[in-house]
């Protein structure tokens, strides 16, 4: 389960309003894809579904549930940043097990998840190492086993591979999508680069300003862009 929706939904800083009023669904299992350009409120929405902000006013509902004041951790789902956020000082097993240490799992639960979750991302013989001596993609498969392990209802990433190098960019987009494909979780994937979007979404959300501009699968919004910022910002020839 994991279907995701927003009703009124608006976020101010101090007296700037980033987000007017917005609603939004996304359906269990869909792969959402928030683009938009630098600025336009795509991690602060992000953020307000994860509770690591408040919305101004507006709810948050997680499969009917009202979440709007529950705390993150009791949301049931897991985000991944662009700086991994990983614990320096601590192995790579100790990364992933991190989560599900401070939710009280046993011991046995943990290492049947950690070997399921390192192998899954190939991550097995990295385990005993430290993130300081692994590449940019293998702390981000670090980090995105760290939000496995916890079985959540739904991924949230936020810009998750801007730190890497090109090459290694598309590697993990597809990495990312097959993760998908396997575990047919809702994940929620924030991105200024239009190429990610078209290429992993099946519901593209298009914001500006705090304002969504258009949802859509890519095809639509490729063929049938409702305004001219959608299409100039996906591409479309119209
Ligand atoms: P994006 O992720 O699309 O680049 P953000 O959600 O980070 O955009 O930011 C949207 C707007 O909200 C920006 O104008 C940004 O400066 C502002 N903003 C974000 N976080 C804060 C904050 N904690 N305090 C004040 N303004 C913020
Ligand atoms: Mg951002």
């Amino acid at each position: 389960m994991g279907r995701i929706v927003l009703e009124n939904v608006t976020k101010s800083f101090g007296s700037t309003e980033v987000i007017p009023p917005l609603n939004l669904t996304i359906e269990d299992g869909e792969f959402a894809v928030f683009v938009g350009p630098s600025g336009c409120g795509k991690s602060t929405l992000l953020r307000v579904i994860a509770g690591l902000e408040d919305a101004t006013s507006g709810k948050v509902l997680i499969d009917d549930e009202d979440v709007t004041e529950i705390s993150p951790s009791k949301r049931g789902l897991a985000m991944v940043f662009q700086t991994y956020a990983l614990y320096p000082h601590m192995s790579v097993r100790k990364n992933i097990a991190f989560p599900m240490r401070m939710a009280g799992m046993s011991e046995e639960e943990q290492e049947k998840r950690i070997t399921a979750a390192a192998n899954s991302l190939n991550l097995t013989d990295y385990l005993d190492r430290k993130p300081g001596q692994l590449s940019g993609g293998q702390r981000q498969r670090v980090a995105i086993g760290r939000a496995i392990v916890r079985d959540p209802s739904a991924f949230l990433f936020d810009e998750p591979l801007s730190n890497l190098d090109a090459a290694l960019r598309v590697g993990m987009r597809l990495e990312i999508t097959e993760m998908h494909e396997r575990m047919k979780t809702t994940m929620i994937y924030v991105t200024h680069d239009q190429v990610e979007a078209m290429t992993m979404a099946n519901k593209i959300v298009v914001l500006q300003a705090g304002v969504i501009e258009q949802v859509g699968s890519p095809l639509e919004l490729y063929h049938r862009p409702r305004n001219k910022f959608v299409a100039g910002f996906i591409g479309s020839p119209k």
